[in-house]
């Protein structure tokens, strides 16, 4: 009985004494790290790559007079996919494509325990400035970061690569009218404005906050978005700049902006494609009835799609005023 006691009163102090531990401001038991790894952070500074020359002269005319503008798309892909990169390279306001140079390719796995950038091989454009590349081996399950060098002048994209094993708890963006205050699918000269002006859209109060309050609370993000391609590297661009938490972001394959019925076909076959692979669609924000039918869809219930804007609350979605107030309500 009296043991009994003494290790029960033992316990009390024990849990005292971790309660004291984790309270005590001057005991940092939190990653110090935990903010910077939620971030956009491409790792340039451990990244030595060698640029080599270009193949072709005009290659090298082109990229000394004009900007590079490339891309590689986010992929997730489950545990026994053929896990492939694509990704597109171009220069200037025409986007002239980088046709039949070398691009290296590097991976920098988020979970290894000392990251380090690893050569998984190299592909040459095609005529498109395009590389569809099939990784040699699989990559681990886990979040990896892949950079791809343009070995003829050091410039570069960058983009990530999911592989789960397992259901991962996601919640969903769309972009424009969404976190930016300008809505694409209204103002078909944003688009124009975005391509080559120096434009940058205005983003809505506090709409980093709220995203960074997802993933803080470990969520992974996705950017899905309708915009065509060639606004898919100006779109990691402004999420970059504007401290949005780092997220897989999703563009549209083809040319043309999409709208209506397209943008729900679209949206809604690649929130079902990556569902299949294990994602897990916990909330997802838009702007759009689009958005509205293309979560609805994806097996949402009203209480966890958030629309701002003129259609906040349209179908029983849960309106959003201003992200102010709706990171209190998240935050209660
Ligand atoms: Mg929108």
């Amino acid at each position: 009985m009296f043991v009994a006691k003494r290790i029960r009163s033992f316990i009390v102090v024990l849990m005292v004494l971790v309660l004291f531990t984790c309270q005590n401001p001057f005991v940092t038991l939190a990653n110090p790290t935990s903010t910077a790894n939620l971030s956009f952070d491409f790792h340039n500074h451990a990244f030595h790559g060698q640029k080599t020359g270009f193949n072709h002269w005009v290659n090298t005319y082109m990229v000394s007079t004009h900007t590079p503008h490339h891309n590689g798309y986010d992929m997730i892909f489950s545990k026994n996919d053929l896990q492939y990169i694509d990704a597109k390279f171009q220069y200037g306001d025409f986007r002239k494509d980088l046709e039949d140079e070398w691009i290296s390719i590097y991976t920098w796995t988020f979970s290894d325990p000392q990251p380090a950038w690893k050569y998984l091989g190299r592909a040459l454009t095609d005529s498109d400035g395009r590389i569809h590349y099939v990784l040699p081996k699989n990559l681990n399950v886990g979040v990896h970061l892949v950079k791809l060098f343009v070995e003829g002048d050091g410039t570069e994209a960058n983009m990530y690569i999911q592989v789960l094993d397992k259901t991962s708890k996601y919640v969903v963006f769309d972009i424009d009218g969404t976190l930016t205050t300008d809505d694409f699918e209204n103002i078909k000269a944003y688009a124009s404005e975005l391509w080559n002006g120096s434009y940058q859209p205005k983003a809505y109060n506090h709409a980093v906050d709220v995203v960074r309050f997802y993933a803080e609370q470990g969520y992974d993000i996705l950017y899905l978005s309708a915009r065509p391609y060639w606004l898919s590297e100006k779109t990691q661009t402004w999420l970059v700049q504007k401290g949005f938490p780092r997220g897989m972001i999703h563009t549209y394959e083809g040319s043309e902006i999409l709208s209506g019925s397209g943008a729900i076909t679209y949206k809604l076959n690649y929130l079902k494609s990556i569902i299949s692979k294990g994602v897990q669609i916990d909330y997802a924000y838009g702007n759009a009835e689009s958005d509205i039918s293309a979560y609805y869809g994806a097996g949402l219930t009203g209480d966890r799609i958030f629309i701002i804007g003129e259609n906040a609350g349209l179908q029983n979605t849960t309106p959003i005023r201003t992200y102010g107030e709706h990171l209190l309500k998240l935050k209660q």
